[in-house]
């Protein structure tokens, strides 16, 4: 259990990244050659995980990891973060990998070998600390049984429906804010971005450069304009976005004015992170994100 209650308890995935920078990402049936070739700490719990933590919320990480050399570069780039690992389980799989192409205009593609993250289930240790934690975030990059577990059992949840996938209402009840990019919203509810709100109370659409828009029931659509910066790569930026935004919900309130507010955080955190490369690497810290924001 963590010593002291986390504020922030963070459901999900962790992977070592291979960063492989390319001129163009192949299409189907295509060879390309890459510049390089990078191995670093991410994946979207772990990545969220950092983001929260770094933006000044106490946090912990309920995942699993292999014992193994990846696992182990995972623990010390969470711990060196400030995430409590107390809740970290160890796999008798593998650590999960990501295999990431990065072009040139910092587009990506990503696919993701689960490994050990396909057998994460919650402990006792775990359901207490997600029962007590003034916010819970999860991803769709582990088992929906263990996210429908941790909804079940939290009192605020967010979700970020990512990778996009179809939700069942079993799930979709227990989610008081929904966090999607585009596509993952069209995989909610369609194309029309104000339905979400027949499935779910509140809900954020991250909108790359453009920034995010924050649907409520009671205010409607309120748009948070994108900060104009030089993308380097934008591995992680929804990551940090989500993190940002639980750790700020945590030390304010969840309403709606504190929503907005919050979702201002994110965005500038977000725009901090496509100008680094790497996932976990181009998370910012808190003193960063307010100085941006000031
Ligand atoms: P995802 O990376 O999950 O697909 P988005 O592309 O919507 O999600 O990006 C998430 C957030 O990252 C955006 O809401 C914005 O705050 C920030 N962001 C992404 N791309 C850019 C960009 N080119 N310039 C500035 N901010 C960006």
């Amino acid at each position: 259990m963590p010593e002291v209650g986390a504020e922030v308890v963070v459901v999900g995935s962790a992977n070592v990244d291979l960063v492989l920078p390319v001129r163009r990402i192949p299409r189907p049936g295509e060879t390309v050659l890459a510049s390089g070739l990078t191995r670093g700490p991410g994946g979207k719990g772990a990545n969220q995980a950092v983001a929260a933590a770094r933006a000044g919320a106490r946090t912990a990480f309920v995942a699993a990891l292999g014992d193994d050399d990846d696992g182990a570069l995972l623990r010390s780039a969470l711990g060196e973060s400030g995430v409590d690992l107390s809740l970290v389980t160890t796999s008798d799989a593998p650590t999960g990998t990501a295999i990431i192409t990065v072009d040139e205009s910092g587009e990506n593609a990503i696919t993701v070998a689960p490994s050990a993250n396909a057998g994460l289930t919650l402990s006792a240790d775990a359901v207490a600390a997600i029962g007590t934690a003034k916010i819970v975030l999860s991803q769709l990059e582990i088992p929906f049984g263990t996210v429908q577990a941790a909804a079940g059992a939290s009192g605020y949840f967010i979700l970020n429906a990512a990778p996009a996938a179809e939700l069942s209402d079993e799930l979709l009840a227990h989610v008081d804010l929904l966090v999607v990019n585009e596509t993952e919203a069209e995989a909610v509810a369609g194309a029309k971005l104000a339905s979400l709100l027949d499935r779910v109370p509140a809900a954020v659409v991250t909108l790359g450069a453009a920034g995010a828009v924050v649907l409520t029931r009671t205010a409607g659509e309120v748009r948070v304009p994108g900060v104009p910066v030089e993308v380097v790569d934008t591995t992680a930026a929804g990551d940090t976005f989500c993190g940002v935004l639980a750790a700020t919900l945590a030390s304010t309130s969840t309403t709606e004015s504190d929503l907005t507010n919050a979702v201002r955080r994110a965005n500038v955190a977000a725009s901090l992170s496509v100008q680094a490369a790497g996932a976990i690497p181009s998370v910012p810290h808190g003193d960063a994100i307010d100085a941006r924001a000031a």
